[in-house]
């Protein structure tokens, strides 16, 4: 980044072109709008950090977990690059985020997935931070609110990945026999073995307008059951019709509903 780009980042004067209409909005202008641009209505996704500052009451996020990375125990072609180059890119060290926060004055265990960061694919490291966050907020009798975001388990990761699924959800369980609440917001793309475990265990489960969520891809499917399926396939639109999704709540009124949620189960 040169001397001038940093400084129109900082000020917020930088200009970023909406995918869908090519609206050019200044940083500011989509913080303001919750990463919604003010055009066309297309809802940027967010890095874990943003989402973290748009949701989360002011200085009130503390990370917990750090320290845990990925590494490639099956040798896996090109994986540590990968990883090397989703670190350097996001400055995360793996695809979720978890802490404590408060959330309209509720306190809160939360975690974020990024899908900045090699497409929130799910490995070992997310696994193993989801679970523990679970753990932790079964002991100090928290909600947990989880933002899912993701391209399903790591193939980098092989069959590790894929445990990944029955460990968190052995926690979600846990947590929820101690009586907690846990809330899911889906946003785009929730896709693959994350969909299929703790996505979709939420007790709530909330999702963004428009957001992707389903478990194997369009094509697969069309082609396995050997149907058409309909255009809003895999949209939270679709899966409210079905039954999957309780609300769909867009996004500058989500921290709002949250914040009532967990008020209500307080
Ligand atoms: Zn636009």
């Amino acid at each position: 980044m040169g001397f001038m780009d940093m400084i129109q980042k900082i000020s917020g004067s930088a200009k970023i072109t909406c995918k869908k209409c090519e609206y050019e909005a200044t940083e500011y202008e989509l913080v303001k709008n919750s990463y919604i641009c003010p055009n066309c209505g297309f809802a940027y996704r967010l890095s874990g950090h943003d989402r973290i500052s748009l949701m989360c009451d002011k200085r009130s996020f503390s990370e917990l977990f750090t320290g845990l990375t990925s590494k490639n125990f099956l040798d896996f072609p090109n994986y540590q690059e990968k990883l090397d180059k989703a670190r350097t890119s996001t400055g995360e060290e793996d695809a979720v985020i978890c802490g404590t926060a408060k959330i309209g004055g509720k306190s809160c265990a939360i975690f974020v997935m990024d899908s900045k960061f090699m497409m929130a694919s799910m490995g070992s490291v997310v696994g193993e931070k989801i679970t523990r966050l679970f753990e932790y907020a079964t002991e100090n009798k928290l909600a947990v609110v989880g933002f899912t975001a993701s391209g399903g388990a790591r193939m980098q990761e092989g069959i590790i990945s894929l445990m990944q699924m029955a460990k968190v959800s052995g926690a979600v369980k846990n947590h929820s026999n101690a009586g907690l609440l846990y809330l899911t917001i889906l946003t785009d793309p929730t896709t693959g073995g994350v969909t299929a475990s703790f996505a979709m265990q939420g007790d709530i489960i909330l999702a963004e307008p428009k957001a992707l969520v389903g478990f194997a891809g369009r094509r697969v499917v069309e082609q396995t059951t050997k149907s058409q399926l309909p255009d809003n396939f895999q949209s939270a639109e679709f899966l409210l019709e079905h039954g999957f999704v309780d609300a769909i709540v867009p996004r500058p009124e989500l921290k709002e509903k949250i914040a009532q949620i967990l008020a209500m189960h307080a």
